[in-house]
């Protein structure tokens, strides 16, 4: 089929590449002609494990195109995804539309022929509805551009795997020719026995939202578990460890630490929170106000505990920051605790340099006034507290021997409570977590 992608970042690039790897005609836009550049060239404008062999693959297959012109896009597609960015409104917490109205502005009125527009980024509940009739307008006349929402589950770090392999696929669709459209374009996943709801529009948008709620969720609460467990003398891992055994708990994402950050979850729930607010189903969803706020003090909290660790100032203390980006196997610095609480920590006068694989450009560019290091060493020379942020794999299999003969004191706040305590403690180490004030 011959699809367009519109707005190819996080999401869009890896939904673009995947969509050609699954045998589809595919073009790619985006404003940003760097990035379109990039992407036509086989280069990932981000980091994504795996994104490289599928955008070579699409690209050799000639099922891979980029461009940057939407009315190329509306002569192309008999689907349009839209992938363009929603962030949160200047001074407000609902989400930005402008984009995705930029793109149906820019696209509809240049359409040929009747297709399907199908949003992929994550809106209100009712945009498809605004839109439907808004696109109705704009179409030339004898074309019919059907409006439907198919919202998006990957995580960054696994993108292509999640578009390849979801767990499940949703769409919201106003009528059966809509539907049949989807399930052509997903006939590969479908085969392989990927559930697939198909449902209204409204309910899509919504699935979205409440999926992203319930996992801020899961981890702001585990993090007001590690605040009590704190102030009663308590350890939060054991604790989640034995909640999780019991199978309607689950002991995913009942990690205490920093909390969440990235371009989605703090959003989202404070999008939702402002489209209930609207809706006036506000009081329904207030809790979403605590989980934002639990989420908010673990970086104050962190910031603290490095404060007592310093003797109660840090000004002039060399410390180092290992991981910058809100999530390992990602370079994405959006809303990254790490990165927050790393700025935190020069703005009381600390030394900072933050290390992280991949991340270190962006981290650079959002905050300029840090010392990023690609090096964990050299981040690391004559630290007097390292602060371990961002759960990268190649945190856990650093040698805390080798780094105690590094840093100038051997002091580790474990912020993803993700380390071996013991073996680093066996190394001289002194190690502090949030949520882990047991005896040891
Ligand atoms: P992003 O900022 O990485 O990408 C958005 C892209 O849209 C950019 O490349 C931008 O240049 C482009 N763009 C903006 N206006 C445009 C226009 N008028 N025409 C063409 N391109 C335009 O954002 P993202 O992380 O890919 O997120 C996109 C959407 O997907 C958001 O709604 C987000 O909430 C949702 N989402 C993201 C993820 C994720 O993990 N990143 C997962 C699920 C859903």
């Amino acid at each position: 089929m011959r699809l367009t992608v519109i707005g190819t970042g996080y999401l869009g690039a890896v939904h673009a590449a995947c969509m050609a790897a699954i045998g589809h005609d595919v073009l790619g836009v985006d404003t940003d002609t760097e990035k379109i550049t990039a992407l036509a060239e086989g280069r990932p404008p981000f980091y994504e494990p795996g994104l490289d062999e599928v955008l070579t693959q699409g690209l050799a297959s000639g099922n891979l195109r980029f461009t940057t012109r939407l009315n190329e896009a509306a002569a192309h597609g008999e689907v349009h995804f839209i992938c363009v960015g929603t962030p949160q409104q200047a001074g407000s917490r609902a989400a930005d539309l402008r984009y995705v109205d930029s793109v149906v502005n820019g696209l509809v009125p240049h359409l040929r022929s009747s297709c399907l527009v199908v949003g992929k980024s994550t809106v209100p509940v009712g945009t498809t509805e605004r839109l439907t009739e808004h696109v109705a307008n704009l179409a030339p006349p004898g074309v019919r551009a059907e409006v439907a929402w198919n919202p998006e589950f990957l995580r960054e770090g696994y993108a292509v795997e999640d578009t390849l392999r979801p767990d499940r696929i949703v769409t919201g669709v106003n009528s059966s020719q809509a539907d049949e459209t989807l399930r052509r374009v997903y006939a590969p996943m479908l085969s392989a026995g990927v559930p697939y709801i198909s449902t209204d529009p409204n309910t899509a948008e919504l699935v979205k939202v409440a999926a992203n709620s319930f996992l801020a969720t899961k981890i702001s609460f585990i993090n007001a578990m590690a605040e009590v467990c704190d102030a009663a003398g308590a350890d939060v891992v054991t604790l989640a460890d034995a909640i999780g055994h019991d199978t309607r708990i689950g002991r995913r994402f009942l990690n205490a630490g920093v909390g969440f950050g990235g371009g989605c979850l703090p959003k989202d729930i404070r999008a939702f929170a402002a489209r209930a607010q609207e809706l006036g189903a506000g009081p329904a969803v207030a809790f979403l106000d605590q989980v934002d706020e639990i989420n908010g003090r673990q970086r104050t909290r962190t910031v603290a505990l490095a404060r007592r660790m310093a003797g109660g100032d840090l000004t002039g203390r060399s410390v180092a920051v290992l991981g910058a980006t809100f999530k390992p196997d990602s370079d994405d610095v959006r809303d990254s605790p790490a990165l927050a609480i790393a700025a935190a920590l020069r703005e009381e006068g600390a030394d900072v340099r933050v290390h992280d694989p991949e991340g270190t450009a962006n981290a650079a560019l959002a905050h300029p006034e840090l010392y990023c290091e690609t090096d964990v060493l050299t981040a690391c020379q004559n630290a007097e507290l390292v602060l371990h942020l961002t759960e990268w794999a190649q945190y856990r299999e650093l040698d805390p021997v080798k780094l105690s003969r590094v840093v100038r004191v051997p002091v580790l706040i474990d912020g993803r409570n993700a380390l071996a305590h013991d073996e680093w403690r066996s190394a001289g180490w002194t190690v502090k977590a949030l949520g882990r004030s047991a005896p040891s």
